[in-house]
């Protein structure tokens, strides 16, 4: 009989997005004149880009003749795409080697797997309200969690006590799901924390392509310092509409060297390395190639013509709280509107009280942490026409 890995019953039912399913589809069998619009989307609606359809297209043509078919690719992922991800990275404020930065299916699996690389014993920090993954990752191998909170008074962005030792950290900005973004300064703190405490901070920007103030750190490497402490991760997933196609990047800087119990240095790009080529074998070069065609300047423009249109769904939700006087976070550089729940609701309850009154769907802040639980997400990933009725239909409640 094979023993289990008991630490998964520590893992909270992942019952989120079931139980909203399931709410919805009990209003709409009860309700069917009603139509219902859904605000508590965490996935991309829009189609790709002309440009990145083309570069898709040029993979797969270059499967069909022997001098251009593609077999296994280079294990950190295409040089030419590498390339292109650094230079990206240079226009954004930030230098990244391409030998730093290693080619994946997204940045899910990254976030997930990247714990393998450190011991069960580790002071671990993440932020509460957080995306689930960081937190469950770690559950998965029974490891403790000292939680960072987040909530209004601190902007639902966590600063390091200084009291407090840490090794490792989670930081998401823009983040899932409270849409708040650090600011260089802020970032600079949590860098020198970090290298005063030897830790590695695990960074992750799925969201950076949002930000549109130029003073707005959009990588933590635009921060000094950050290539000792810091790894990066990012996905074509949000910045591209990526989520189904499945492209991210993760930057593992040479420079993180730490001394194992037995005095030898441990390289964590050589370790991360040796796990991706141990259990991973690479994204299509298909789908490599359609992610090159996202970084020229032209397929840029064409992604921030998407996220233009999720930004004016964010700022029509935005303008409405602002109207009703519900103060919330986000919504400008992240496609996620954060606030707490009107009249003391928690967040189900809420959830329940816009279902049967204005038939809008949003995610009950519960669901990603003890912090969340008098909050609400609403996000910008539907269309302006459904917004705006939406929030047509919101206005009249309050
Ligand atoms: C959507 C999202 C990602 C991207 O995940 P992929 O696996 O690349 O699709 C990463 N981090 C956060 C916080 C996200 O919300």
């Amino acid at each position: 009989m094979p023993k289990l890995n008991e630490h998964y019953q520590d893992l909270k039912e992942s019952y989120l997005f079931a139980e909203i399913a399931h709410r919805v589809s009990a209003y709409s069998a009860a309700h069917p004149e009603q139509t219902v619009i859904r605000l508590g989307i965490g996935d991309v609606t829009l189609p790709l880009g002309s440009l990145a359809l083309e570069g898709l297209h040029r993979g797969v043509d270059a499967m069909s003749s022997p001098d251009t078919f593609k077999g296994y690719g280079p294990e950190q992922g295409y040089a030419f795409l590498r390339e292109a991800i650094s230079a990206y990275y240079e226009k954004n404020g930030a230098d990244v080697s391409a030998d730093d930065i290693f080619i994946s299916d997204g940045a899910k699996s990254d976030t997930g797997n990247i714990a393998e690389l450190f011991a069960d014993d580790n002071v671990i920090l993440i932020p509460d309200p957080v995306y689930p993954v960081y937190v469950d990752s770690n559950l998965m191998s029974g490891r403790r969690i000292t939680y960072l909170n987040g909530n209004a008074e601190n902007q639902f962005l966590p600063m390091p006590d200084e009291s407090i030792h840490a090794d490792i950290i989670y930081l998401c900005s823009p983040n899932n799901p409270t849409g708040a973004v650090y600011n260089k300064g802020q970032l600079k703190i949590w860098v020198d924390y970090a290298l005063k405490n030897s830790a590695v901070i695990l960074f992750d920007s799925a969201y950076e392509a949002f930000i549109t103030d130029p003073e707005l750190p959009r990588s933590i490497y635009a921060i000094e310092g950050a290539k000792r402490c810091a790894i990066e991760f990012c996905s074509l997933s949000k910045t591209a509409g990526f989520t189904g196609t499945r492209c991210g990047y993760t930057v593992v800087p040479k420079e993180l060297v730490f001394p194992a119990s037995n005095g030898a240095e441990m390289s964590l790009h050589a370790m991360w390395n040796r796990r991706q080529s141990t259990k991973f074998n690479g994204t299509s070069y298909i789908v490599q190639s359609g992610a090159a065609a996202v970084f020229t300047e032209d397929g840029m423009k064409q992604c921030q013509a998407n996220i233009h249109y999720y930004q004016e769904n964010a700022r029509i939700i935005a303008d409405t709280l602002t109207r009703k006087n519900i103060r919330f976070f986000g919504g400008v550089h992240s496609p996620y509107i954060w606030f707490e729940c009107p009249n003391q609701m928690d967040s189900w309850e809420f959830f329940d009280y816009l279902l049967n009154n204005a038939q809008v769907v949003g995610t009950p802040g519960a669901g990603f942490g003890e912090n969340g639980k008098n909050y609400f997400r609403l996000t910008s990933f539907n269309s302006h026409e459904n917004t705006i009725e939406a929030m047509k239909r919101f206005e009249k409640l309050f």
